[in-house]
């Protein structure tokens, strides 16, 4: 744990006593500032006050003598209406703060020399995250990765020299942490998502921006810049003097790093020249890992990694658990099945991503059904050999695929992976691939996808004769 000590002797509020809101009472009550503790819910409160930490109702509070309040991110500050103890805060002049605004600033303080590699964007930030963290462990540096991952930011070891955090930070975060400073930041791509919470397309991709445009002095900016909005904000940040690094897997660049087929190019005033390869890295396979891991890259180069280093960890990357995750080997007649499971693929823009990655597909999909279905998906037909449709949304996906793609209705998982295994096995082929990439949520059969996930894979690995695959960077914070 990380104590925090820039409100020792004063009294800080903590709303919210999940995770990291737990975190952050102990980290600063480690630090000797005086807390006091809520949550709606009085089984949390209840919690914490058995583990001696001080809890009252935050309306019965004094807040003129209170020097902050620490809100948990997953509770509203401004849409679609500010939470009620963000507005007594707010009447009472409080500063409201996150636990990674409580990270910076102790950094600031007791930690500055100690790398901080901060990542967001809509999609990708968990695998670039973890992969960032992978890069820098394996080239023998001390990289303590968390935030929206895994662990929250203030259970991670204290600063000490040597190490380099690396957070991933999402939207919410972002917006509770005014003084983030990232040696290097990365923003990988803005894309409609979360507009209940951040009211207007233009608020949620500034807020996104802000990660990068507080890059510290003589820092970077890595920015993806195959859409409007990061386009737009990697020239505002240029603007204002600070070292942008662009990426791009759409097009070359004449300054920055970008995708050549499965080469990761660098180029700097239009000289180009190959600085990795992704070709045969299971765990890094299609387009959007090509951004992932590019990123990633250019993060470890500003960060001082050399490139022979920085290639051997992309190779040893082991994944993700749940996105197209590899899972195990079947050997067959003519070559060898592979198991992926993409349970967290629960859109069809996700979906979209694993298809586009691997031909001779036989396609598990289904589950609660989200708007639009799998209509979308039609140019990724030709690859799938046929479908198994589990779940609320097999008539649907089935009328869709109809006269288009061969399927079966198997209803549950186990049905569709003996199904889909046996076809696979008959089928002749030299890389059959067994996938399960639903496009749906979960809920209509498991509580969350990450038991899906875990659901196929014990299925996969049961099956007679099948190998298992490399275990994940990271497994998920609950599956
Ligand atoms: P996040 O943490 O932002 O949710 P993840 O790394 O967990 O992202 O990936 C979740 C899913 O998002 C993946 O399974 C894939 O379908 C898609 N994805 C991953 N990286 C990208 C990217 N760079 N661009 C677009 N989609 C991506």
């Amino acid at each position: 744990m990380i104590p925090i000590t820039v409100f020792t002797g004063k009294r800080v509020a903590v709303f919210g006593l999940g995770n990291s809101g737990l975190l952050s009472a102990r980290a600063l009550k480690a630090g000797g500032a005086e807390v006091v503790c809520f949550d709606d819910e009085p089984k949390k409160v209840a919690e914490a006050q058995a583990e001696g930490l001080t809890t009252q109702d935050l309306r019965e509070l004094d807040w003129s003598k209170i020097a902050a309040l620490v809100l948990t991110p997953g509770v509203p500050l401004t849409h679609p209406t500010p939470h009620w103890s963000a507005a007594l805060a707010n009447k009472a002049g409080v500063e409201i703060i996150g636990d990674i605004e409580l990270f910076c600033r102790e950094r600031a303080k007791s930690g500055a020399q100690c790398p901080l590699v901060a990542i967001t964007g809509t999609n990708g930030k968990s695998t670039t995250t973890a992969l960032t963290a992978h890069l820098i462990n394996s080239a023998g540096r001390d990289a303590q990765m968390g935030g929206n991952i895994g662990v929250p930011a203030l259970a991670l070891e204290p600063f000490a020299a040597g190490r380099i955090y690396v957070l991933e930070l999402s939207s919410f975060q972002i917006d509770l942490a005014l003084s983030l400073k990232p040696t290097v930041g990365i923003l990988l791509n803005v894309t409609q998502d979360h507009l209940d919470r951040h009211g207007s397309m233009e608020n949620y991709a500034a807020i996104k921006t802000l990660l990068v445009a507080s890059v510290e002095p003589g820092g970077s900016a890595v920015i993806g810049v195959d859409d409007r909005y990061t386009r737009a904000a990697a020239e505002r940040i240029e603007r204002a003097g600070k070292t942008v690094v662009r990426v791009s897997v759409l097009a070359p660049l004449r300054d920055g790093y970008y995708a050549e087929g499965s080469r990761i190019m660098r180029s700097a005033a239009g000289k180009a020249h190959p600085v990795a390869q992704l070709a045969g890295i299971g765990s890094l396979r299609g387009v959007h890992n090509a951004q992932n891991a590019a990123s990633a890259l250019a993060a470890c180069v500003a960060l001082g990694l050399d490139l022979p280093a920085i290639q051997q960890g992309l190779v040893s990357f082991p994944g993700l658990a749940h996105r197209m995750q590899q899972i195990g080997h079947k050997p067959t007649n003519l070559g060898n099945i592979l198991f992926v499971n993409d349970s967290k693929a629960t859109n069809a823009d996700s979906a979209a991503k694993a298809l586009a990655s691997f031909g001779d597909i036989f396609w598990i999909a289904g589950g609660k059904p989200k708007t639009g279905g799998i209509t979308s998906l039609a140019e990724f037909f030709p690859r799938i050999r046929k479908a198994y449709l589990i779940g609320e949304a097999a008539p649907d996906f089935a009328q869709t695929l109809e006269g288009k793609v061969p399927y079966e209705i198997t209803q549950v998982l186990p049905a569709a992976v003996a199904a889909a295994t046996r076809d696979a096995e008959a089928a002749g082929l030299k890389e059959p691939v067994v996938l399960l990439s639903p496009a749906c949520a979960s809920y209509d059969q498991y509580p969350n996808f990450e038991v899906r996930g875990k659901a196929f894979s014990d299925l996969v690995l049961a099956l007679p004769g099948v190998t298992s695959a490399t275990r994940p960077a990271f497994a998920g914070n609950d599956g």
